[in-house]
């Protein structure tokens, strides 16, 4: 059954969407627009401004106004005005929800249900991050000093981000850098950007001063790229694939911006003989399947010990088929589309160069719309493609191993290190393992779990730095040491 439309989300759709700068909505200065595509249908949802280089700059120009002002406010000030923002985003949840569905594609009950609670209880988390800031004091070893740290922000922040969670990625950013009293600038990907502009939206609603939120919304070689060269940029948050992120990196040492690099993955869940088996199957199923596969954390390497091997994926090959395919306003779909007709052709590419055996799906979900059928691939070699690669869409890789030792040097063996699973009943196996996997997040028993107050980030090539809990806080400050001389 589909889901009817809010009015609200139908007058969205309805209008020209524009850039927010100093607290106005202006077109880009070109006056180019893009499309914005429904993924379920491969249909234009409404038009969008494509912000360039002058764009940026003139939104990077009115984020350096506004910076002082907002720096010097009130540490309980900031606050108050970040908690209005979340009371906000939790009044508009079900429009919020609606537009992540229709733009993304994900089910409408996965919008609902986990991107947009998950944002408004991370807007909740930093609201409540200003007043926490604080720096520590030293015995130094030279007599007569008093000397102490404090935190003071960088200045004005990028937050460039992906389409996979398009609202939970920009608030991850948001939150932290305007808590800090840093300003901010939002390029959301071009897949994904009517819940940014949203966003945009709501911060002036909740009367956050002009210039501490712009939108630019655009494309990656243009928007973004003009902010991660912007030579008064102070820091780029970015997440996404690990090719940009590298190029971000390069583009950030022009004026040596600080950056955060959320970037790719090619997480291994590991099934010990030992485990509770059913329930770890499920957590497999949906480790991989959750969001299509559009996962950065996504358990994509699926390694079965050989006494629970033939079991596992017997169970997992008939569960997969019982997912239910579709658009994700139809109320009881699953499984949504993926993001673009690029995307599909890519998954659908690995597929079929894959070596391994194709136990279910391998092709594409019926013919409008960008959907893939959920896929498992046994039988491949460690170094295959599909085995290797990060490939973003709803396509499993099973391997068999023996030992402990064995899995883990398997499971390590890749230039990604986001995240991992292990399932296991053994309780000295499952700390052992999770020391050494080379993850910056590990799921004992359980799988894609995330909460604000803890980090996350990713070691090797899946990123830099880390966001959630306090320590983002770092991220978004400088440290100053203060030398008094006192005798
Ligand atoms: P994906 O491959 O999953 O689309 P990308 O890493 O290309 O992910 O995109 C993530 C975000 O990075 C998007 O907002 C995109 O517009 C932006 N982006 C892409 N290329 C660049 C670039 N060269 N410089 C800055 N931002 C970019």
């Amino acid at each position: 059954m589909p889901i009817d439309l809010l009015p609200s989300v139908e007058h969205f759709l309805s209008r020209r969407q524009r850039l927010l700068i100093g607290g106005q909505w202006v077109d880009s200065v070109s006056g180019e627009t893009f499309d914005t595509l429904n993924p379920a249908t491969g249909q234009p949802l409404c038009a969008v401004a494509s912000g360039q280089a002058e764009d940026v700059d003139r939104a990077v120009q009115a984020a350096r106004a506004a910076f002082p002002a907002w720096a010097a406010l009130m540490p309980a000030e900031r606050e108050r005005l970040l908690r209005r923002y979340a009371e906000l985003l939790e009044r508009h949840k079900e429009e919020l929800a609606q537009l992540e569905t229709l733009d993304n594609g994900k089910p409408y009950q996965v919008a609902y249900n986990v991107e947009v609670n998950v944002a408004i209880g991370q807007m909740y988390y930093y609201a409540g991050l200003p007043t926490k800031l604080k720096g520590e004091t030293y015995a130094v070893s030279s007599p007569g000093y008093h000397v102490y740290t404090r935190r003071e922000p960088l200045g004005v922040c990028a937050a460039i981000t992906p389409w996979n969670y398009s609202l939970v990625m920009a608030v991850q950013k948001i939150g932290p850098a305007l808590a800090s009293g840093n300003t901010l600038i939002l390029k959301p990907a071009e897949q994904t950007p009517l819940t940014a502009i949203r966003l945009a939206e709501l911060a002036l609603e909740a009367d956050l001063p002009p210039g501490v939120f712009n939108l630019v919304t655009g494309y990656g070689e243009t928007a973004g790229a003009a902010l991660t060269r912007h030579s008064e940029v102070d820091k780029v948050a970015f997440t996404g694939s690990t090719e940009v992120g590298k190029a971000i990196m390069q583009a950030a040492a022009g004026n040596l911006k600080r950056i955060s690099l959320e970037l790719g993955g090619k997480s291994p869940l590991i099934i010990f003989d030992d485990a509770e088996l059913e329930l770890a199957t499920e957590a497999a199923l949906w480790a991989i399947f959750a969001n299509s596969g559009q996962n950065c954390v996504a358990g994509s390497r699926l390694y079965v010990q050989s006494g629970a091997y033939e079991a596992v994926i017997a169970r997992l090959a008939q569960r997969a088929t019982e997912l239910r395919v579709g658009p994700g306003m139809e109320a009881n779909t699953q499984i949504g589309p993926l993001i673009s007709q690029q995307q599909l052709e890519r998954v659908l590419a690995y597929v079929h160069s894959a070596e391994g055996r194709i136990v279910v799906g391998g092709e594409r979900w019926g013919s409008v719309g960008y959907f893939v059928k959920p896929t498992i691939i046994g039988e491949l070699s460690d170094t295959s493609r599909a085995a290797v690669e990060e490939i973003f869409g709803p396509v499993l890789s099973v391997f068999r191993f023996d030992t402990e030792d064995e899995v883990l040097a398997r499971a390590n063996a890749s230039r990604f290190g986001l995240a991992a699973g292990v399932w296991t009943t053994h309780l000295g196996r499952a700390h052992r393992t999770a020391a050494a996997l080379k993850a910056g997040v590990v799921w004992i028993n359980t799988y894609d779990w995330f909460d604000p107050a803890v980090p996350f980030g990713g070691m090797k090539e899946s990123g830099y730095g880390r966001e959630l809990g306090t320590q983002v806080m770092d991220m978004y400050t400088e440290l100053k040491s203060v030398w008094v001389k006192i005798e």
